[in-house]
Parts: C-alpha cells; structure tokens; sequence
C-alpha cells in the first residue's frame, strides 16, 4: 500500500531531545502530529513504515525517530490514507494553518520538503480526540478517505510493542 500517514502522539512530560543536525530541543508535554508518507514497496510501504515508527529501539535515520525512541513519547493513533500521490506536504500545510498548531523546530521532517512546509512535525494545543478529528477532516478535505488505527496497548516494554505491531497488522 503507498499513501500518507500522520501519527497522533503524546509525550508525557517536557523532554530535552538531540534530533540529529537539528541539535537539541525541548519538547514541551503534549501532543504532536507528525505526517509522513510512503510510496514504495515493503519497508518502503505505508505498512512498513508505520510499522516502524510503532516500534522502539531502531538505528536513528530519520529526525521523528529521535523524538519516537524516548521513552516519554508514545503514538496514540495513527491516521492514514491510501493513494498513489504524494499528500505528505499537503496535510502537513493544511495543520500548519490550524490555530492551536505550533512548529517548534523548523525542517523537523521537512528537511528534504521542496514544497514550502516549515515542519512535518506539529505541536498541538489540543487534546487527542480532538486533534484526531481535525486531522480526519482534512484528510477528507483533501479527497482521500482517512483510515484510523488506535495504538491503545503501547508501552515501552517491547511485549506491548509487538502486540500493538500485531494489531496493526491484522487491522489492515
Ligand atoms: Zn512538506
């Protein structure tokens, strides 16, 4: 499957963080939305790299997963659409207009973004369900039909984690 996604999180208490060349930031307590999108085979597909980011203790590649890897960071649901074009920066414009959206680190996830996004990661001044209904609506605003998958058994022990990942797959 290729599409686009956008992960719902929740750190849990304000967070120093190094991501990589960004250098170090703090993350206050709240809830992020990071979209992203994946348009190849395999690892490559939207599956796969879903299935990444829901997994913890991977080699640090992209920014998001210096921010996934701590332990104050959880995925809450994951949003995510079917299609063959590339709507990464599209949603993520359409969140950066959003009143209660905030970009903390300039490039966080846009580093190779060409089409003019200042972050693909968001802070939201929001609760979860409400996020998650705003990011639903602009994926439908957008014409694609929005798919949501609730991380509800995540933790850090890694036995939650392959059981979140398990869901993940059987509810595709
Ligand atoms: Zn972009």
């Amino acid at each position: 499957m290729k599409g686009v996604y956008t992960l719902i999180i929740f750190l849990k208490t304000n967070t120093l963080l190094k991501i990589g060349k960004l250098g170090i930031h703090t993350f206050p307590r709240g809830i992020y939305t990071y979209t992203g999108s994946a348009m190849g085979i395999g690892a490559l597909s939207l599956e796969g790299r879903i299935k990444r980011h829901l997994r913890k203790n991977k080699k640090m590649k992209w920014h998001i997963d210096y921010l996934l890897n701590s332990d104050n960071a959880q995925i809450q649901s994951v949003i995510y659409a079917e299609t063959n074009e590339k709507f990464e920066c599209k949603v993520s414009q359409e969140i950066e207009k959003l009143k209660a959206a905030h970009v903390l680190v300039k490039r966080f996830g846009a580093s190779d973004c060409k089409e003019g996004c200042q972050a693909h990661l968001h802070y939201l001044t929001l609760g979860p369900s409400q996020v998650q209904e705003l990011v639903l609506k602009i994926y439908r605003k957008l014409g694609l039909e929005p798919k949501l998958f609730y991380n509800v058994n995540y933790s850090s022990n890694s036995s939650s984690v392959c059981l979140s990942r398990n869901n993940f797959i059987s509810h595709l």
